[in-house]
């Protein structure tokens, strides 16, 4: 039988963020992720600075060895009306290849690594947890995204009776003829939002790749509003002579519609696994690296003590963080979704609430490691 203090199920930014701030301590960390890496992922693929502060992430050497769009305006507006164009004049956002990110990621984090490996069973014992039949772990940490195994068993009722946002996306490389043609500028996003103001679709150029989708609180009326918003994006020529691509689909919590058990004995949820993302936005990359980081934190004050009391400071750092969960609906009444769609087409209000507050959480500094790991 294989041991270790601590397993993180899952390889995606959280798991392998996780493993990284814990990788000064003495504790033997091991990575379990049931795909090989690099793997790909369904996200839009953008991230804010303070994502890349919180992580120490040297932006040059990224830059050498995959994809690092710097993103200084945006293109926003209601779906079938006119968008306006935001621009900062500096850098305030970054897109990049899930694919490669997570991958870069990963091999930063200093842990053992178990790929092609998926937790299939967790059973307790004396001291923690049996994953497999064949690894013994003192504390399990759930990572393993919105249907995370571990987070079904601390008890939720994962995929079911939760208002989960469903996104479908679709990245691929263009053509030298496409990209020239191509409307769309990699530091200029695009976003637009349903009028319903159930969700928005984007499309996002990362060097020679473009990266398209549309995430709804509502299911029932995704693919329609997808095809919709294609047909629209070819109208506006944002897609000049590309075949409609392959969507792929996910699903995330957002914050206030999580209800899902984060902290029991030996086990917490870190990331999508506990149903953090933001809001608004639906970014899910911050929250899950700064709840790594406040998971990580904890586990080492616990000092190889993981019962339930130990653990519970870090579901209120997380409280404290990212505001708490359960906190009620978005889109209101049909006067409170006026009022939006109006303010929405306001300048002042698209770039200094629904872009700097909304989007970027720029009044939000960084979350910084209390202890910076090496390398
Ligand atoms: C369409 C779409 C667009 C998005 N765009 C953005 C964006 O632009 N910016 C942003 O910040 N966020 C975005 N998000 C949200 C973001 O993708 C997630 O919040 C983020 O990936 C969460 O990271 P994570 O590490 O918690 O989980 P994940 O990245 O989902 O990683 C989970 C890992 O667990 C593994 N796993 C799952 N089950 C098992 C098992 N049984 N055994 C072993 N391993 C397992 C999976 O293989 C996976 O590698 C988007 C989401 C969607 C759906």
């Amino acid at each position: 039988m294989d041991r270790c203090d601590v397993l993180i199920v899952g390889a995606g930014p959280a798991g392998s963020s996780c493993a990284r701030f814990l990788a000064q301590s003495s504790l033997d960390v091991v990575v379990m992720d049931r795909s090989a890496f690099p793997r790909d992922k369904v996200c839009a693929g953008w991230i804010t600075p303070q994502v890349v502060a919180t992580l120490g992430l040297d932006l040059e050497d990224y830059a050498r060895r995959a994809v690092l769009q710097e993103v200084a305006a945006f293109r926003c507006g209601l779906m079938g009306e006119l968008p306006r164009t935001i621009r900062y004049g500096t850098t305030v956002s970054y897109a990049i290849r899930r694919r490669e990110f997570d991958q870069i990621l990963l091999e930063r984090s200093g842990a053992r690594l178990r790929l092609s490996e998926t937790l299939d069973s967790a059973v307790r014992c004396d001291h923690g947890w049996i994953v497999n039949g064949a690894l013994q772990t003192r504390l399990l940490v759930g990572a393993g995204g919105h249907f995370c195994p571990v987070a079904r068993l601390l008890g939720s009722q994962v995929g079911r009776a939760e208002g989960a946002v469903y996104a479908q996306e679709a990245e691929f490389p263009l053509t030298a003829e496409q990209a020239v043609a191509c409307g769309t500028r990699g530091d200029t996003p695009e976003l637009y939002f349903c009028q319903d103001l159930s969700g928005y679709g984007w499309c996002v150029r990362k060097g020679d790749y473009l990266n398209i989708g549309l995430g709804r609180e509502d299911p029932s009326h995704l693919v329609g509003q997808l095809q919709d918003f294609w047909r629209w994006l070819q109208a506006a020529g944002r897609v000049p002579g590309i075949d409609t691509p392959h969507f792929k689909g996910h699903a995330y919590l957002q914050r206030r519609h999580a209800h899902r058990t984060i902290v029991t004995d030996n086990a917490l949820l870190i990331g999508d696994s506990a149903g953090l993302a933001y809001d608004e936005s639906g970014e899910g990359i911050r929250p899950a690296v700064e709840s790594a980081l406040l998971a990580a934190e904890t586990i080492r004050a616990a000092e190889g003590d993981y019962r339930v009391a130990r653990l519970a400071p870090y579901a209120i750092a997380l409280d404290r963080r990212l505001g708490c969960a359960a906190a009620g609906s978005r889109t209101g009444s049909p006067t409170r979704r006026a009022v939006a769609k109006w303010l929405m087409r306001n300048r002042a209000f698209a770039r200094h609430v629904l872009l700097d507050h909304f989007f970027l959480h720029r009044h939000q500094p960084p979350l910084r490691p209390l202890l910076r790991p090496s390398g």
